[in-house]
Order: C-alpha cells, then sequence, then structure tokens
C-alpha cells in the first residue's frame, strides 16, 4: 500500500515537472511563430531574474493583471495608413473605456511618450492589399455605373431608330443619328477594355489574397516587449474592436471561441466588422484575469 502511494505521490511530482522541463528546453514543440518568440523571451527573462520573475508571478497570481492601470504611448504611425494621431488617440480611449466601464476600474493611461506599452502603426503588404481591395471596389462601382448609363443610352438610340424606321427623317436628321450611334459603340469599346482590365485586376488581387491567406494577423500583442502592433485595418470600426481586442491581450486576457466575443480570434470576415461591445465571455475573462 504504502508502495502504491509512494508511486502516486513520485509520479504527481515527476509529470508535472518533467513537463515544465521539456516545455523550456523544447519549446518548440509546444509553440510556434510569435507564441514562440514570447515564451523563449519570457524564459529569458526568468533565467536572469529569476527572483524577480517568480515574485512577479505570485504577486499576478495573488492580486491579479489589473492592480495598477498600463501607461501606453504612440510610437510610430506610417503616414501610409492615412490616419491621424489625434484620430488613433480618440479610437484607443474608446478601446480603453470598452474594458475601464466593465472592470469599473482605470485600466489604461494614454500618455505622450515612454509609455510601458507602445503603440506601432507598421505598414506592410496586408494594408497594401486592403487599400488596393477598396480601390478595387470603388472603381468597380463606378464602371457598373457607367454600363447601366451607357445600356440606357442604347435603348433610348434604339428606339430613336425605330422611329427613324417607320418615318425617315431629313438628310441631316440621318447623319445625326449615324453620329449618336458611332459615338455609342466607341464608348462601348472603351467599357468593354475596362471590363477586361477589371477582370485582370479581380484575378490578381484574389490570387495575392490567398497568398496572404484569410487568417493573416490584423495585429497583435507582444508580451516580451509590450509592443501593440496594428498592420491592417478596414475601416475605423474595425480599427476600434481591433484595438480593443489588443487591449485584452495587454493584461493577458486569451482567445475566446465565442464570434461575437471581441476576443474572439476573427474581427472583420468578408467585410462583416465585430460588434464594438463585450460579451459576457469577454466580461468573465476580464474578470477572472482582474480578480474583480
Ligand atoms: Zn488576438
Amino acid at each position: 500500500m504504502k508502495k502504491i502511494l509512494l508511486t502516486i505521490v513520485a509520479l504527481i511530482i515527476i509529470v508535472p515537472t518533467s513537463f515544465v522541463i521539456s516545455i523550456i528546453a523544447f519549446p518548440q514543440w509546444y509553440f510556434e511563430g510569435e507564441e514562440l518568440k514570447e515564451f523563449q523571451e519570457s524564459v529569458a527573462v526568468m533565467k536572469e531574474e529569476p527572483v524577480l520573475f517568480f515574485g512577479a508571478l505570485i504577486k499576478i497570481y495573488i492580486t491579479g493583471f489589473c492592480t495598477e492601470p498600463r501607461n501606453y504611448s504612440i510610437t510610430t504611425i506610417d503616414s501610409r495608413f492615412k490616419i491621424s494621431k489625434e484620430t488613433v488617440t480618440a479610437l484607443l480611449k474608446e478601446a480603453e473605456t470598452l474594458w475601464e466601464d466593465a472592470a469599473g476600474i482605470d485600466l489604461f493611461n494614454y500618455q505622450e511618450s515612454e509609455g510601458d506599452i507602445s503603440v506601432e502603426f507598421i505598414y506592410d503588404d496586408r494594408q497594401k492589399s486592403t487599400f488596393d481591395l477598396q480601390d478595387f471596389n470603388r472603381r468597380s462601382v463606378t464602371h457598373e455605373t457607367r454600363v447601366a448609363d451607357l445600356d440606357r443610352r442604347f435603348d433610348a438610340f434604339s428606339r430613336k431608330i425605330d422611329i427613324w424606321n417607320e418615318n425617315p427623317g431629313t438628310e441631316d436628321e440621318r447623319a445625326r443619328l449615324e453620329a449618336e450611334g458611332n459615338a455609342l459603340e466607341q464608348e462601348q469599346v472603351l467599357v468593354n477594355n475596362n471590363a477586361d482590365q477589371l477582370n485582370l485586376e479581380r484575378d490578381i488581387l484574389n490570387a495575392h489574397a490567398d497568398a496572404l491567406g484569410e487568417e493573416y494577423q490584423s495585429g497583435f500583442f507582444s508580451y516580451g516587449d509590450n509592443k501593440l502592433t496594428i498592420h491592417q485595418y478596414d475601416n475605423v470600426n474595425h480599427l476600434k474592436v481591433l484595438l480593443a481586442h489588443e487591449f485584452g491581450h495587454a493584461i493577458s486576457i486569451d482567445h475566446i471561441d465565442n464570434p461575437e466575443s471581441v476576443m474572439y480570434y476573427l474581427l472583420s470576415e468578408d467585410g462583416v466588422i465585430r460588434d464594438f461591445k463585450l460579451s459576457d465571455d469577454d466580461k468573465t475573462a476580464l474578470n477572472r484575469v482582474c480578480k474583480l
């Protein structure tokens, strides 16, 4: 009996210990990409300052992640995003308030510079593709309007021809009709060329979207260096939800498997943007990490 008990106790100690050792020694078995980088950074801190590291862990375990508001500053906004610092500051404030209203405590503070969290807007292919697609959609709408307008004018023209056939007019009128017909034909050629061009662009945009992948990251929060990075957003509403999502990560809330949540991993699907509203699951997670 004693032996069995000893074996059980040994197993209870050995299994988790070997798990912890294996995760530290071989993090690539458990994480990949950004998560792996973050984990390795945490291990580096732990090895350098073990007392501080475990002290901080114990403090967080007892008091939660929200004992003091976190200061954030905007460090970089690439001008190609075509968004002003004032707009970003206002959206950050709204994102902050969304969590703070639910928590009933101060969680974040804007600070002009050197905040604990740095907010950066890094422009790359992701936002460029978004702008290209938006520009393409605008031109497609213009094209459709032009096609409809030309159709209407062709109809009106064919009515004039019918009338002419029933009751032919003067030579001058015939020449005018012929000129009008030629002008319409020429415009039809231009519209057709434009349609070909748009189809070509659509193929290129689709191929590009496939290459980028459906679920590429629009933004992320890096725990290693406390960076809140934005790479892509469809519009201001999307950006606002995205900032709220990353603020959620900043206080250590993970993704929530409920599409109604701000902490759901996807915030924009087929152009539909998640509501700027915390779900019950978001609030439960907030209460848990902040020990409210
Ligand atoms: Zn996320």
